[in-house]
């Protein structure tokens, strides 16, 4: 079956960045299972992987613009300590989510200076050029209920 919206499909992926280092891989892992269409995996993969079929393996480059975005200096705040109540220890690279107009974000402590915490909620993975080496372990119809969710359902998928 041939990858188009609205098929649920199953990868098993390698990804690197620009210097070759490994940044995520499913080896060892169960395959990544996403709905085309629905936005659940970067725009620049989901684009490469239509019309291919169970079997094909493909080597996908994607630009930070259909990635996980530009890095942005403006996402970069420096808040006081105060805002962090109830964390005692507050240290690089420590992670919080916080709720934004746009829905939760992950924000990442990048530098303290006294009482200025300097929070970046760039995504970690922002502004880089990404290398997908994928291979398409399955291809089926999503379910209605799937479809109405926008995930997947069942083995690998979510359960509630
Ligand atoms: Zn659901």
């Amino acid at each position: 079956m041939q990858i188009e919206n609205n098929k649920v499909v199953s990868i098993n992926y390698h990804l690197t960045n620009e210097d070759g280092e490994t940044l995520d891989t499913s080896e060892g892992r169960e395959p990544l299972l996403y709905i085309q269409g629905k936005n659940n995996i970067i725009p620049g993969l989901e684009e490469e992987l239509g019309g291919k079929s169970t079997g094909d393996k493909l080597k996908v480059v994607v630009v930070p613009e259909k990635g996980y975005g530009n890095y942005e200096e403006g996402l970069l705040q420096v808040v006081p300590r105060e805002s962090f109540q109830g964390v005692d220890n507050i240290e690089v690279g420590m992670q919080f989510q916080v709720n934004t107009p746009q829905g939760p974000q992950i924000i990442a402590v990048t530098k303290i200076e006294g009482d200025n915490i300097t929070v970046d909620g760039n995504h970690p993975l922002a502004g880089q050029t990404l290398t997908f080496d994928v291979e398409v372990m399955n291809v089926r119809e999503a379910t209605e209920e799937e479809l109405s969710h926008g995930h997947v359902h069942g083995e690998g998928g979510h359960h509630h």
